[in-house]
């Protein structure tokens, strides 16, 4: 067969989301999408704050339309580079430049460009994800030659298990992805527990003689509830790159911005920068969107109002505890993360469906046992479905 058969592999298996996703919509047209409570997707359902479209109102009326739609550098416009470096250096006392800043298409480009710039795959390079894990790391970390190493988690909190991390550890380990606020758990990693990270990494980097880097996945970050802090992670370890999008923060997943941020106190940052830029020159990712770079330089301190996630999260969690159903409560994202009532979770997936609710099993993020459900809905959505919830619980015997 003349073509790549894992590459084949990867298009031809939709990912649980996908198909979860692709059922809903068939099941909408036939009994009224009102019916149908689907909470497979984190598309964010809070529009983009008025300050982006006005910015693009105000760029098309003003700007040089040959330029505004023309290439930029390979790594990002300056201009925009500049004003997202301020913004770190303002927000989290980072001494960044605009030479620490890669301008990507979303959270996955950057991920996928780090990974590329670290792993040398002749090495057997290996990247640890901490479960339950956003399930494109796979992707990615195979895809640039690595190899995905699972620590996992205390069960009860979903916080990282610091034993069974380091444990996880060898000369191989050439990187680790920390992902806060969590996908799917909603879970904020406290400062204790970034510390404890942090000290075991600079420990196992001196004790092989290697840097282990920290890839810090941050497209949740504005998107937290209580008065929980999210440590950045810069502020606790040098060797540190940031992957963020503006998917979530701004409404703006279709849009395809983001960028890496190289820490600058990083030893060697300025060649980890150029291998930055030679992994996104090889991926083909130059040049990031240029109307919306320059959207994110007019926005850069904006973010969306998180009311509608908090009360949906508050709706969910307080009336599905109350329904015998076992919780982990979000500080952060928009997803519940919910135990199956049994032990396999695509059998509860099942029977959740037969009441119309859509869920997502989470044995592909390294979790069995757990659903995700994404409350990035609206509220009449969460309303309607809670019922069906209730009559689920009976059905299992835990209900009220
Ligand atoms: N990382 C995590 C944890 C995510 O949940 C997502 C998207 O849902 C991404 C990365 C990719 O985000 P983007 O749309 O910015 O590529």
């Amino acid at each position: 067969m003349g073509y790549n058969q894992k590459m084949f592999g990867l298009g031809s298996r939709r990912s649980i989301i996908r198909e979860i996703f692709e059922y809903s919509k068939t099941r909408a047209k036939e009994i009224g999408a009102e019916n149908v409570f689907d909470f497979s997707l984190g598309n964010p359902s809070v529009p983009a704050p008025a300050i982006v479209n006005d910015s693009i109102r105000e760029l098309l009326d003003t700007q040089d339309s040959v330029l505004l739609h023309g290439y930029t550098s390979a790594q990002g416009d300056l201009g925009v580079r500049t004003a997202i470096a301020e913004h770190i250096k303002a927000r989290f006392d980072v001494p960044i430049t605009p030479n620490h800043i890669y301008m990507t298409c979303g959270a996955a480009a950057s991920l996928s460009i780090c990974l590329k710039a670290l792993i040398e795959p002749e090495h057997g390079d290996e990247c640890i994800v901490f479960a339950p894990f956003f399930t494109e790391y796979r992707v990615f970390i195979e895809n640039a030659g690595g190899k995905l190493v699972v620590s996992m988690p205390e069960e009860s909190s979903f916080a990282i298990d610091i034993a069974d991390f380091e444990a996880k550890i060898n000369e191989k380990t050439k990187a680790i992805i920390l992902n806060s606020p969590n996908n799917p758990s909603g879970v904020v990693y406290s400062e204790e527990t970034v510390k404890a990270v942090c000290e075991v990494l600079r420990r196992k980097s001196a004790e092989f003689g290697n840097p282990i880097y920290l890839i810090a996945d941050e497209p949740y970050r504005e998107l937290v509830y209580s008065d929980v802090q999210v440590p950045y992670l810069m502020n606790h370890y040098a060797n540190t790159l940031v992957c963020y999008s503006y998917s979530k923060a701004l409404s703006l997943p279709g849009e395809r911005i983001g960028y890496i941020a190289v820490c600058p106190e990083m030893e060697d940052a300025a060649n980890i920068y150029l291998a930055v830029c030679g992994a996104g020159r090889s991926l083909g990712y130059v040049c990031a969107p240029s109307l919306f770079q320059q959207v994110i330089a007019k926005c850069v301190d904006a973010t969306v109002d998180i009311e509608i996630y908090r009360e949906n999260r508050d709706l969910l969690y307080n009336n599905l505890t109350a329904y015998g159903y076992h919780c982990i409560k979000p500080d952060g994202a928009f997803y519940l993360f919910v135990k199956a009532p049994e032990p396999d979770a695509y059998a509860f997936y099942e029977k959740a469906k037969a009441h119309e609710l859509l869920v997502v099993p989470c044995d592909d993020f390294g979790t069995p046992g757990y659903v995700r459900i994404a409350y990035c809905v609206d509220k009449a959505r969460v309303l309607g479905a809670l019922p069906a919830f209730k009559t689920l619980a009976q059905e299992y015997g835990f209900g009220q």
